[in-house]
């Protein structure tokens, strides 16, 4: 594992996370700067740095994971709709070079763009939605 990567280290155990699920090659935890309520990421346990560095297989397992969790959003925040987005280099405004989903519930005209601004969300509001999905 690069030891710099943080999304290594949160499925190592050595930084924390709001866990949704886990399998043995996935996992998905909430994203601490959420750009709308619900929204989380799905990553490979297995490091790659992004699309084109990684292997078809994990790629299969992690999209598994992610419709997986997309379904149990989708029952548990009923989201006006529901995108998926990864992102590949700088130019792309991938800030963790772990390869990872985003699974982002829609508002009705929330107006999002591709490439949102990092704001921290409120930690007691994503821990209370991250137990209605994972339940
Ligand atoms: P990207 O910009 O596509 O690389 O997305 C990286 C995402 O990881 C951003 O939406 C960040 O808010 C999120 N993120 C960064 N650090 C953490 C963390 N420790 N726990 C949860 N999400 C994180
Ligand atoms: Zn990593």
């Amino acid at each position: 594992m690069p030891k710099d990567c943080i999304f290594c280290k949160i499925v190592a155990g050595q930084i924390p996370c709001f866990k949704v699920y886990e399998d043995e090659h996935t996992l998905a935890f909430m994203d601490i700067n959420p750009v709308n309520p619900g929204h989380c990421l799905v990553v490979p346990k297995i490091h790659a740095p992004n699309l084109f560095e990684s292997e078809d297989a994990e790629l299969a397992r992690t999209m598994a994971a992610v419709r997986k969790v997309s379904r149990a959003v989708q029952k548990a925040l009923n989201p006006y709709g529901l995108n998926l987005l990864q992102a590949n280099g700088p130019g792309a405004a991938q800030s963790v070079f772990h390869l990872h989903i985003h699974i982002i519930p829609r508002e009705r005209d929330d107006d999002l763009r591709m490439n949102w601004g990092l704001k921290a969300g409120n930690k007691d509001e994503i821990a209370k939605i991250s137990e209605k999905i994972r339940d």
